[in-house]
């Protein structure tokens, strides 16, 4: 793969994004690889301060997390190139990729056999229909993992693409089930439901919902300097549309977000015990 520069996703202050956007100039990379939390940070940087796009770089490559609508948005204007996507797992069941013609994964199925399983533990049927994505991975001989559920939900989609590629396609992946807010009469609501490259957001550096009861939700944010009770007003009144009035919010301002161990950013942390399309008790 050539030269790498590595860049920490843990201290990604003001003065380290300037650095950072310096170092990537003098480097002249050709792609961008990184969780989509931590390139959006840098695109959101780059966009708000005018800095222009890199001219080399002729992709970002994003992966390990979902990536969110407003994010690819973000990402391809700040970065002025387009932004791949692929999934798979840290347990290798499962790798799939957009390719250069559509936004749909393309599995790869020389790597592990995919299955979308619906609630009553069938497979699901037709294209559009949200399954959990259960793998059984055929490059591991040691510790082989047969129809492993990974708790991800998502959607098939019908092939084949238009780039000639014989892979069957998912047309979303939702992403883990941990990443569903849960209203008060229990519909699960998806992060991706969430736009933050909306100008709700605009006076917040950072979000994170929190969650452990049934339709109710702390929202931490970290303000910027500009933060007024008309944001406050608003961000609740947006969210209270997006959650059709059934998730109560409360707002709690912090000044620093932690990440989780492997440096991934979080923006709901769900301590709701999930299952299918539900809370298991
Ligand atoms: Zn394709």
């Amino acid at each position: 793969f050539g030269r790498w520069l590595l860049m920490s996703a843990y201290h990604m202050t003001e003065e380290a994004l300037l650095a950072y956007i310096r170092e990537i100039r003098r480097f002249r990379p050709r792609f961008i690889q990184a969780y989509p939390s931590t390139a959006a940070i840098l695109a959101r940087y780059m966009v708000e301060h005018g800095v222009a796009p890199f001219p080399t770089v002729k992709a970002v490559l994003c992966g390990s997390e979902n990536l969110y609508p407003w994010q690819r948005d973000l990402l391809a204007e700040a970065f002025g190139c387009r932004v791949f996507s692929w999934y798979g797992n840290s347990e290798q069941t499962v790798l799939a990729g957009e390719c250069e013609e559509s936004t749909h994964y393309h599995i790869f199925p020389e790597y592990g056999v995919v299955e979308l399983i619906g609630r009553d533990g069938r497979p699901v049927e037709g294209p559009g229909v949200l399954g959990e994505v259960v793998a059984t991975n055929l490059t591991n001989y040691i510790c082989p993992l047969i129809r492993y559920r990974t708790m991800d939900l998502a959607t098939a989609a019908t092939g084949p693409c238009t780039c000639g590629r014989h892979y069957p396609l998912l047309e979303r992946v939702e992403g883990r089930l941990q990443d569903f807010i849960v209203t008060n009469n229990h519909r699960l609501i998806s992060m991706t439901a969430v736009n933050m490259h909306s100008d709700v957001f605009d006076n917040v550096v950072q979000f994170q919902f929190y969650q452990e009861r049934a339709g109710e939700v702390l929202l931490r944010l970290i303000k910027k300097p500009g933060y007024n009770d008309r944001d406050t007003g608003y961000i609740l009144g947006e969210l209270d549309k997006k959650f059709e009035g059934d998730v109560d919010v409360t707002i709690h301002f912090v000044t620093e977000i932690p990440r989780t161990r492997r440096g991934k950013y979080q923006f709901l942390v769900q301590k709701l015990p999930l299952d299918r399309w539900g809370i298991s008790v």
